[in-house]
Formats: structure tokens, C-alpha cells, sequence
């Protein structure tokens, strides 16, 4: 029986990277699928539900991917609503690599050191990425900003993030690096997830801070959100504090990525959402 992954994308094109990890997680065939909405979507979660017998379900899985982390969590719920006992088959939502690649970051983080009790400010965290880890930095115990250039979207992430994970996450804005520069004087871990080839900090912004134990970066597109590190770092030290780099971590979220799609095709009946996706991760960092 062939491992049939279904990925259900809300941008107008499957994301290529997802069907590249989708074949390299075990997937045997991978349909791709762009433009879905919750409107939309209804057709093609009964062609997955009502085709295989029983004990063969878990060959078919959904993966829910796209550049829209809301829209991605609002298309996992409608698909979700379509489920029955006897009729569902597992799921996997990661919008712009948003839970892997947030889930990576932060278990390589924990994996060098202590989270709870820590102050940590998520630099550009509106993203997908950035809402992730804030919610998982939360929940591993630590006292979480998100910083958007706009007080407003901010507000809307944390505002979302809470709704949906019970977290409470801190809001603030920084439209410049000197301004950001001044919200991480006290913190004690920074990740950075910013937009693609955007810095966020220079070198002299973070480097003499003393409370900052901490740093990851996600974004592995020079210029790096944060000047003076190098994305193959791999929890090294720079200036007495410990740096993970986007490839340094971003090895463990492909590996991650791969080990989610090859779980899909256990059973028919779970969901890879940030909650266990991050504690697979935990277990692999
Ligand atoms: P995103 O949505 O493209 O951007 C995140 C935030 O960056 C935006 O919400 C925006 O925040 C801010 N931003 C955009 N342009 C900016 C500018 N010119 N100056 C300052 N801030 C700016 O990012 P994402 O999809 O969450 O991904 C985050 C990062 O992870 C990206 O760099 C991506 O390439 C990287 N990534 C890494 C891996 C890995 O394995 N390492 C995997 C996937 C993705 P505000 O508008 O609120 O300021």
C-alpha cells in the first residue's frame, strides 16, 4: 500500500520545499494542492477519509503548509471538522517551516542552557516562526517579548497566540536597530526571526550586554539578522555568550521536519501541531 501525503497549501503554489522533506520523510507519493481555504477544502478531506479501509488509513496523511500561519491554522481546523470516529487520518501543520523550524531553535537553546525563569525577547517574532517560538519559549517557563516595527502587530500576534495556546506573551515595537538595541539591554536569550536577508542587530548592539547568556538567529539569508554571527554556528561562544546559528539549527529542523512526516504514516489518528512537534524536537536536540 502506497504512503499517500496530501499537501494542502494556502499559497497559490505547494511550497517545493515541503514536497522535497515530504519524499525524504518516507512519503511514497505527494499531491500537492495550492490555494486551499476552509471553503474550499471540504472535497479533498472526503476523498482522504473515505477511500481506505480501516487498518490501511495511516498510509494517507495531510500535510498543512503555506506563507500564512493563521490561515494555516484556520485550514487545519476545518479539515480537523471534517474528521469522524472511524473516519480521519493524521495531520501536520507547519506554515512556513513556523513549528519545526521554531521548535529547532528553541530546543537548541534549551539543549545549551536554562529557558525558564529567563528573559527572552523574540526579535521580528510576527512572523510564523517568531509566533512559534514565542509560544514555546513561553511554555518552557520563560518571560517572553515579541518585537514587530508596529505596536499593533505585536499586539495582534501575542493577542492570537494567546487565544490559541493559553499563553501571555509581551508585546512591544522597534523600528530601528538602536531601539532594539535598547529593548535587549536586560534580556537574557534573543531569537532572532526576521525576514529573509534582513539584520535586525550589529555586533556592538549585543556584544557587552552582560545579562545576554543566549542568541539564535533563523534567518540564514546574508546579511544574518544578527551581525556578528555566523549561521553555521552551532552553540558556540562569541563574546561569553552562546550563539546558535540558522544552519547550526537548522540541521535538527530538517531532521525534524523528515521525522514528522515518516511518524504521519504510523497511525491514522495524530496531529503534529506546535505541541508535539516541539516535544519531538526536545527529544532530538
Ligand atoms: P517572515 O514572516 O518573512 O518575517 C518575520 C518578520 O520579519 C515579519 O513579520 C516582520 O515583522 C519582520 N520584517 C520584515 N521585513 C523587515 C525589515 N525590513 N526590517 C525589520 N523587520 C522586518 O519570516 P518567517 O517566515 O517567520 O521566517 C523567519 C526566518 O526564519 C526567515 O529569515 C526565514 O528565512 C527563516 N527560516 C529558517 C529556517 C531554518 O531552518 N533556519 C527554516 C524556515 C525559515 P514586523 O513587520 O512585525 O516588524
Amino acid at each position: 500500500m502506497k504512503k499517500l501525503l496530501f499537501q494542502f497549501d494556502t499559497d497559490t503554489h505547494p511550497s517545493t520545499f515541503d514536497t522535497v522533506v515530504a519524499y525524504d520523510g518516507g512519503a511514497d507519493h505527494v499531491i500537492g494542492h495550492g490555494s486551499l481555504t476552509p471553503e474550499n477544502v471540504t472535497p479533498l478531506v472526503e476523498g482522504t477519509i473515505f477511500t481506505r479501509a480501516p487498518k490501511d488509513k495511516q498510509n494517507t496523511a495531510i500535510f498543512i503548509g503555506g506563507s500564512n500561519a493563521l490561515a494555516g491554522q484556520e485550514l487545519l481546523q476545518a479539515v480537523q471538522n471534517h474528521f469522524f470516529y472511524g473516519f480521519q487520518v493524521s495531520i501536520m501543520l507547519d506554515s512556513n517551516g513556523c513549528n519545526t523550524t521554531a521548535a529547532a531553535g528553541v530546543a537548541k537553546l534549551g539543549s545549551s542552557g536554562k529557558l525558564a525563569g529567563k528573559k527572552a525577547i523574540i526579535l521580528a517574532g510576527t512572523g510564523p516562526v517568531g509566533q512559534r517560538a514565542a509560544v514555546m519559549m513561553s511554555q518552557e517557563g520563560a518571560d517572553v517579548t515579541i518585537v514587530s516595527r508596529q505596536i499593533e502587530k505585536s499586539q495582534q500576534a501575542c493577542a492570537a497566540m494567546q487565544e490559541r495556546f493559553g499563553v501571555t506573551i509581551s508585546a512591544t515595537e522597534a523600528a530601528d536597530m538602536d531601539t532594539r538595541a535598547d529593548i535587549i539591554k536586560d534580556a537574557n536569550i534573543v531569537f532572532a526571526t526576521g525576514a529573509a536577508g534582513v539584520e535586525l542587530l550589529k555586533e556592538e548592539h549585543w556584544k557587552d550586554i552582560p545579562s545576554l547568556e543566549m542568541i539564535a538567529d533563523a534567518n540564514a539569508t546574508p546579511p544574518l539578522g544578527i551581525g556578528g554571527t555566523d549561521m553555521m554556528d552551532k552553540g558556540i561562544d562569541r563574546h561569553g555568550k552562546i550563539i546558535w546559528g540558522a544552519i547550526g539549527f537548522g540541521t535538527l529542523k530538517l531532521a525534524l521536519h523528515r521525522a514528522c512526516i515518516g511518524k504521519l504514516f504510523e497511525s491514522n489518528t495524530q496531529t503534529f501541531d506546535a505541541e508535539h512537534i516541539f516535544k519531538l524536537a526536545k527529544e532530538m536536540a
